[in-house]
Parts: C-alpha cells; structure tokens; sequence
C-alpha cells in the first residue's frame, strides 16, 4: 500500500550516519529545512518513477520536522515539487510527531487545513509517546494515527501493551481514522493487530529500509509470493 521515505547520509569517510546522529544537528542548525525540501522533492520524483516502472500506486510518506512544519513556504515547496514531479497530492503523506501540533494550535491548525485542502494525507508518527492532549485529533484534520512501535513490540506478551494499542484503534475508528502499526518484527504481533482492526502495518516483517533501486526487485518478489497478509 505504500513506502515512507527513509533518510541516510552516505559519508565518504564515516560510511552511512544514521538519522539519530545528523538530524538533531540538522534541527538545530536550521539545515534541516533545505535537507526536508530535497527529501519532498526526492519523495515525489520517486514515487512517479516507480509508476513509470509499472509499480502499482504506491502512498509516499515523508517524515516532516516540526521546524519544516512551520515555516511559511510549506505550502508552496509541497506545490512546486508535486508539480515538478506530476505527483497527485492525495499519494504523498505527511508524517507530523505529537510535539509538532502543540504549540501555536492557531497556526497549527490553519496550516493542516490548508494542506487538507491541497489533498495531501496527514498522519500522527509515533501516536501515543507525545503530547498527550487528544483534542488536536478533534480539531485538526488528520487522517492516519500511526502506533509507536513501543506498544507494539511487546504487544503479544505485555497486556498493557494490548490494551492501549486496542484503545488506540478503537479511538481511531470512532473518529475515521486510519491506523498503521510501528515497528511490527513478527507474525504473532501481526496477526494480533490484524484481530483488533488495525488497518496497516510496518515493519521488519513486511520489508527493512532499503535503497530507492532496491525496491522495484524486492517488490515484484514480495508480489510472486502471494497475498500471504489477506485477511
Ligand atoms: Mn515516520
């Protein structure tokens, strides 16, 4: 049903940094605004070129930092690189953290409105280790809670786990939301989202991050191999 768009830094000396050690720099030097632009651009060249390949229409999610989130341009750098790319809005899916829809609710909410009304998707990354106001789902048009992978992981085994992730899901659906399960390592905790109406899944299960060129491969094996998750 779709890809999320994984940043690594490929250094010539220090071989792949991984995004724990370069966007906390990132973000506090500003860089991470022309890194996100790029990542967006990139995002929606991509997932055009995979529908040029014959891929069947993936959903393109972009993790989107707090500092992006709130600058003034969003709008039109979300334009220009769908434009560029002849992506439609409605297959690019915005990743926002709890903590980027606290402050300034007014700003906030008018900038998710007008991205609402561009079409493009809005999903809550990482729901429930945040801010724990549950307002913003009433007044902010979001269309994906995805669970944290914390309470998915032992979700099997840990019925607190289960209890919230059920809650999770039943908040959701009350609210027409969609949910997607975090970090999903085995069938057991794959099936027993599947028993609570979770909608989607990611994880380990299903595919690691890979590269771009990778993916048409890996795809078109996963594809040979069956509908092995139908319900
Ligand atoms: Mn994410």
């Amino acid at each position: 049903v779709g890809v999320e768009a994984l940043l690594r830094w490929v250094h010539p000396e220090w071989g792949v940094v991984p995004p724990n050690r370069f966007v906390p720099v990132a973000e506090e030097s500003g860089l991470i605004v022309p890194i996100g632009n790029w990542v967006i651009q990139e995002a929606c060249r991509q997932a055009v070129a995979w529908d040029r390949a014959g891929l069947p229409p993936l959903a393109m999610a972009v993790n989107l930092s707090a500092l992006q989130f709130k600058r003034g341009d969003l709008e039109s750098v979300l334009a220009d690189a769908l434009n560029q790319a002849g992506l439609p809005a409605e297959r690019l899916e915005l990743e926002l953290t709890e903590s980027s829809l606290v402050d300034e609710p007014q700003l906030v909410r008018a900038r998710l409105l007008s991205l609402h009304e561009m079409g493009v998707k809005l999903a809550v990354d990482d729901f429930g280790t945040g801010y724990s106001s549950l307002s913003y789902l009433k007044r902010f048009p979001v269309d994906r809670l995805k669970i944290d992978r914390s309470f998915v992981s032992e979700l099997v085994s840990d019925p607190d786990d289960e209890a919230i992730v059920r809650a999770i899901i039943q908040l959701a659906a009350s609210l027409g939301l969609k949910t997607v399960a975090e970090g999903v390592e085995n069938e057991s905790t794959r099936i027993r989202l599947q028993q609570l109406g979770c909608d989607e899944a990611q994880g380990y299960l299903f595919g690691r991050p890979m590269p771009a060129d990778a993916m048409p491969a890996w795809l078109a094996d996963w594809m040979a191999r069956g509908d092995v998750f139908a319900p």
